[in-house]
């Protein structure tokens, strides 16, 4: 791993430890930057965290259901019509699977 990578992960720690608010996600973004082995679940979780800028607005949904990690977003509220103007042209019972 280059010098500059190493500098910009350790960066990147610093600020969420700082501004970046506990919350669903901070420990596996942690855990990513630091090189560690991660789940796929906790890659989406530390993913959305860092999409959402550390939620430094408060733990909320992201709204953004055209996003394809949506349907795994931690605090997303919208459990069916993940994909706005699109399930109303799925099979009977399809949305509720996701
Ligand atoms: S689901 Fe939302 S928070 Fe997560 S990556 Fe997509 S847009 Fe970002």
């Amino acid at each position: 791993m280059g010098y500059f990578l190493e500098g910009e992960r350790m960066d990147n720690i610093k600020s969420i430890e700082q501004i970046g608010k506990k919350a669903r996600g901070r420990a596996e973004r942690i855990k990513h930057l630091r090189g560690e082995r991660v789940t796929q679940r906790e890659a989406i979780l530390g993913h959305c965290y860092d999409c959402m800028g550390g939620y430094t607005d408060g733990a909320r949904d992201c709204e953004i259901e055209t996003c394809s990690l949506y349907p795994f977003h931690p605090y997303r509220k919208s459990v069916t019509g993940h994909i706005a103007g699109i399930d109303s042209n799925l099979p009977a019972g399809v949305a509720q699977t996701v």
